[in-house]
C-alpha cells in the first residue's frame, strides 16, 4: 500500500480507518448488548436496571463517540478544506501578488519608457542633423566657382524646389529675408541660426522662408522650402557653417556634420 501523500488521500485514509474501527467497536457493543439481553431475560424480574442503565450508558457512549468521531471528521475534512483553501489562497495570494508585480513591472517599464523618451528627445536636442533628407551632394566647400567671387563658401545639396529644409540644430534665427538676409544678394532669400557655442548655419536660395528673425527653433524642425533664388544656376540648397553670423566665417559643412553625428 502506498503511504498517502496529499491531504485529501490521508483524510481518506483517517475515514476509513477510523470507520473500521468505530464498526469494530460497534459490533463488540453489540454483542455486549446480546448478552445483556439473555441475561435480563433470564433474570426476568430480577433484572438489573442499574447493569442495565450502565450499559445503555455505555452505548450511548459508544455512539456518542461515533459521533465524536464524525465530527472529528468533519474537523478533518473541515481542516483539509481549509488546507486546501489555504493553499487555494495562498494560490490566489501569489497571483495577486504576480499581478501586483506585473503592474509594478509595467509601471516601471512605462517610467523607464517614458525616461527614455526624453532622454532621446534631450539627445536628439543636442544632436545635428542634414538639412534636407534626400539629396545628392553638389558643389563642395572651397572650390573656386564661376558664379562666386571667392571659394565656395558652403555644400551644396541639389534637390527639387520646394523641398523642406530644416535646421540642423536648436538655436536662433538671427537672419530671415531676401538678398541672403544681409549677406549679400547671391544667396537669394536665406536663413541664418545661431547655435550654442558659436556656431551658426545658414540656408540659401530658398524660395520660401517660414521662420522669422528671434524665432527659436528645434533640431530638424523645418525652417524653409528649397528654391534656386539669387546667384543659383538650378534648385538646391546652399548650406554654410560658420563661426560667426556673417558671410567669411563658413568652415566645411559634411566634415561638421560628421563630426557631430549626422554624416552627408
Ligand atoms: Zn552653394
Amino acid at each position: 500500500m502506498a503511504l498517502p501523500v496529499r491531504s485529501r488521500e490521508v483524510a481518506k485514509f483517517l475515514i476509513s480507518l477510523i470507520s473500521q474501527i468505530f464498526l469494530i467497536e460497534f459490533r463488540k457493543e453489540k454483542t455486549r448488548m446480546s448478552k445483556f439481553a439473555a441475561i435480563r431475560h433470564s433474570k426476568n424480574s430480577a433484572g438489573t436496571p442499574k447493569t442495565a442503565k450502565s450499559l445503555l450508558r455505555r452505548r450511548a457512549a459508544v455512539v456518542a463517540a461515533g459521533v465524536g468521531v464524525t465530527v472529528a471528521l468533519g474537523a478533518g475534512a473541515a481542516s483539509a478544506a481549509d488546507g486546501g483553501l489555504l493553499g487555494l489562497t495562498s494560490h490566489v495570494g501569489s497571483t495577486v501578488s504576480a499581478q501586483a508585480d506585473a503592474q509594478a513591472k509595467a509601471a516601471a517599464d512605462a517610467k523607464a519608457t517614458a525616461a527614455k523618451a526624453k532622454k532621446d528627445a534631450a539627445k536628439k536636442a543636442d544632436a545635428w542633423v542634414k538639412p534636407v533628407d534626400k539629396y545628392t551632394l553638389g558643389e563642395p566647400f572651397g572650390i573656386p566657382g564661376s558664379h562666386w567671387a571667392h571659394k565656395h563658401s558652403g555644400q551644396d545639396f541639389v534637390v527639387p524646389s520646394g523641398t523642406a529644409v530644416k535646421s540642423v540644430h536648436k538655436g536662433t534665427v538671427i537672419k530671415a529675408g531676401p538678398w541672403g538676409g544681409g549677406d549679400g544678394p547671391a544667396y537669394g532669400n536665406a536663413i541664418v541660426i545661431q547655435h550654442e557655442n558659436g556656431t551658426y548655419t545658414q540656408y540659401a536660395h530658398l524660395s520660401v522662408i517660414q521662420v522669422h528673425v528671434g524665432q527659436q527653433v528645434g533640431t530638424g524642425q523645418q525652417i524653409a522650402l528649397s528654391g534656386s533664388t539669387g546667384n543659383s544656376t538650378g534648385p538646391h540648397l546652399h548650406f554654410e557653417v560658420r563661426t560667426g553670423p556673417n558671410y567669411g566665417s563658413g568652415i566645411e559643412p559634411t566634415g561638421f556634420l560628421r563630426a557631430h553625428g549626422d554624416a552627408v
